[in-house]
């Protein structure tokens, strides 16, 4: 069993707290107050945070004087964006909320972004796009950029293309354990470089980033909407489509059960669905030609599938934008085999009682199996799809349902990489199960390096220092 250093904690004085509040420029909350539960609130409606205080940081000189003051006081930090990660309510600690540091900056020339901490992928989406540039984002509009890339960012709609977004990082301004604020690069404390692009906020708080951008202002793409008693036809078909796609396309397939609630489409609302999901980047003319054998497999009840400017990429899933209550869990595949449709069509085709609100499998490969040309921690290189399968409701609604789906994970197990994916992993998942044995090591290795008594340790799959 993994031990960190003791940390001690106490609860931070008044006086204390008003010191606090001179050397920050944003609000200082304590428990108690509407504005401390609104800043502690996110996009997960399961996660109610209870800490010590809240620093609601404007830029990096507040993170410096939050986590100073969090180490001096024995706390633990911890860092919230938009919340839409599933963890365990943070309890007794500092925690920094980055929403105010959310400036996007576009260097054309450089092709780059720089992104403050709070950024979210729409923003950069829009910043880009006049310049016929795009980045590495998820399907979600309001998913946070820092969580997400460092978690290694699997696009959606570019991935397969470009690959993974922690390897599309130029450098990362973080601020860690000793309060010093440190620009990392491939060559700037390539160490920590390498560590932060992978395992997320175990190393310190990022404050801005540096991102890759790529010149793409247009996909063929959106979604193939399909009655669910198509599902293992269409489940087939897909497994049989993803056999032949290039490198420029990028898709996944979903199982959908969503509410009867009037925001959801008429025909969709309370049945059973089924969404292919496809973002090609070549012409429209052979994005037609690749669609074809989908379209013609079964009737679809809703068809999305176009030229579409990239702005647009939130449409090809249509992810939830406001809160709700999540929980979730992720496989990683070695490959989409006939077995593996038989378990999934087994566990959540029609009359299989599944209780999931989505259960995705995500095709990966291309250039997400290719090593990056600056190394991060990534280590999902070696699957060929991602299953994933989250419920939306109450916790003791949705126990059930997450159940049924840790046991389809078991079954899989055979085609398992032996890894999950950090982004998509449960809150309870322990970090070790997003690593090989040696990248794990490596990674405490480095945290041990920079944060030697685990003041990062809580909203994040921890990695204990070695
Ligand atoms: C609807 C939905 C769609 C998604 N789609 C995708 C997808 O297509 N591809 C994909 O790869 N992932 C996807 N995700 C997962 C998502 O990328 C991760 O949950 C990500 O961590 C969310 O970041 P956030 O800032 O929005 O959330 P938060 O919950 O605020 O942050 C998540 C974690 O990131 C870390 N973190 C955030 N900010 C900082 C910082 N400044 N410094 C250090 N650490 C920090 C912390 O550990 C924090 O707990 C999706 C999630 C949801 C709910």
């Amino acid at each position: 069993m993994d031990t960190a250093p003791a940390v001690r904690q106490e609860t931070p004085s008044g006086d204390a707290v008003t010191a606090l509040e001179s050397a920050v420029d944003g609000p200082v909350l304590l428990p108690g107050t509407d504005a401390f539960a609104a800043e502690c609130a996110g996009f997960n409606l399961l996660v109610v945070h209870r800490p010590a205080v809240v620093v609601g940081a404007t830029g990096p000189q507040d993170v410096q004087a939050a986590v100073r003051f969090a180490v001096q006081h024995g706390l633990p930090v911890a860092v919230v964006c938009t919340g839409h990660q599933p963890f365990e309510p943070v309890q007794g600690a500092v925690l920094i909320t980055t929403s105010r540091m959310d400036a996007v900056e576009i260097d054309v020339p450089a092709r780059t972004a720089r992104t403050g901490a709070g950024a979210v992928w729409q923003q950069v989406v829009d910043a880009a796009a006049p310049a016929g540039l795009a980045p590495l984002n998820g399907s979600s509009a309001k998913v946070g950029v820092t969580g997400y890339v460092l978690g290694g960012g699997l696009s959606p709609t570019l991935g397969r293309t470009y690959g993974w977004a922690a390897d599309h990082v130029r450098a990362i301004e973080i601020v860690t354990a000793d309060g010093e604020l440190r620009r990392v690069t491939a060559t700037a404390e390539p160490e920590l470089f390498w560590a932060v692009r992978g395992a997320k906020g175990n190393f310190g708080v990022v404050t801005a980033m540096e991102i890759d951008l790529f010149p793409v202002s247009t996909y063929f793409g959106g979604g193939l909407f399909y009655a669910g008693e198509h599902t293992e036809a269409v489940l087939r078909a897909y497994r049989e489509w993803i056999t032949t796609a290039p490198d420029e396309l990028s898709s996944s397939v979903a199982l959908l059960r969503l509410p009867p609630s009037p925001e959801v489409p008429a025909p969709l609302r309370g049945r059973l669905a089924v969404h292919v999901r496809v973002c090609f980047l070549g012409p429209a003319v052979e994005g037609e030609r690749l669609v074809a054998p989908l379209r013609a497999l079964a009737p679809t009840i809703i068809d999305t599938v176009m030229p579409t400017p990239y702005r647009a990429f939130a449409s090809v899933h249509q992810d939830p934008v406001d809160p709700v209550p999540l929980r979730m869990r992720n496989a990683l595949l070695t490959g989409l085999t006939d077995e593996v449709v038989d378990a999934l069509v087994a566990f959540g085709g029609p009359g299989s009682g599944c209780g999931l609100t989505v259960l995705e499998v995500r095709h990966l490969g291309a250039a997400l199996a290719r090593p990056a040309a600056v190394p991060s921690a990534v280590d999902a290189r070696d699957a060929g799809v991602s299953v994933w399968g989250a419920a939306i409701g109450p916790a003791e609604a949705t126990a059930p349902a997450i159940a049924q789906l840790d046991r389809l994970i078991t079954r899989l197990r055979p085609w398992s990489t032996g890894r999950r994916y950090l982004n998509f992993m449960s809150g309870a998942d322990g970090a070790e199960c997003a690593y090989t044995a040696q990248t794990y090591q490596r990674l405490r290795t480095v945290k041990r390096a920079y944060d030697p008594g685990n003041v990062f340790r809580l909203n994040n799959h921890n990695i204990p220092p070695a």
